[in-house]
């Protein structure tokens, strides 16, 4: 999963993106609002987290402009204060979630697990594939109930296939959503991420669709 972290405050914006990359993201980052705009109207986020007090375009015209353009992405909002009015100019522009300043850092990333689970069609945060469990809140995978220990590019690697079951993803989406910007892409060492991860895994559940690219079949309800 690839976020976008707009806040004008140096600090602030490093403390979040070190935290999220921590917790397995991949993370570009903006410090205005023009800067903001561009990437979220060029580049693929699963969600972005987007101060309101911005210099060069305030937040809130950022959302609308977005949105007005067909960007769906989800909008965690951060408002300066808990002002009743920020939340609501932030719903209304197209948000979809806030956190108040100052927050807990733990408080973004459980709102952002849930953004980004409910934009791909998932309720809990457990997502099952035949024997392959994924616990989002923890970043932990499981085999049969056996724990598996993978690469945290790995793990983003399985987590976007399995947030998007039943749907084939090219190795170029992969590649939007694994990697930061800043990030030397080649879509060539998908492949090799792929195939380690089958290896660790050990069960067939990534389905290579040749010429397209892989497909993770979503388990039906009841089923095993
Ligand atoms: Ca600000």
């Amino acid at each position: 999963m690839r976020l976008l972290v707009v806040e004008d405050d140096r600090d602030l914006n490093r403390q979040l993106v070190a935290a999220l990359e921590q917790a397995g993201y991949a993370v570009d980052r903006a410090f205005d609002g023009e800067e903001a705009f561009f990437l979220g109207e060029t580049e693929p986020y699963d969600a972005v987290v987007l101060d309101l007090g911005l210099p060069k375009r305030d937040g809130i015209s950022v959302l609308t402009e977005w949105r007005k353009i067909g960007r769906t992405m989800p909008v965690l909002v951060l408002t300066a204060r808990d002002r009743w009015s920020d939340k609501v100019r932030g719903f209304d522009a197209g948000g979809d979630d806030y956190v108040a300043k100052p927050f807990h850092v733990e408080e973004i990333l459980a709102r952002l697990r849930a953004l980004v689970r409910r934009a791909a069609g998932h309720a809990t945060s457990e997502i099952v594939c035949g024997p392959v469990r994924l616990d989002t809140r923890a970043g932990r995978v499981l085999v049969d109930g056996n724990p598996i220990k993978l690469t945290s590019h790995e793990l983003r690697l399985l987590s976007y296939l399995m947030h998007h079951t039943g749907r084939v993803i090219s190795r170029t989406e992969l590649v939007e959503h694994l990697y930061d910007q800043d990030f030397d892409r080649d879509s060539n060492t998908i492949e090799v991420f792929v195939g380690r991860l089958r290896k660790k895994l050990g069960v067939e559940i990534i389905q290579t669709m040749r010429g397209l690219g892989y497909l993770v079949a979503p388990t039906t309800p009841g089923g095993t």
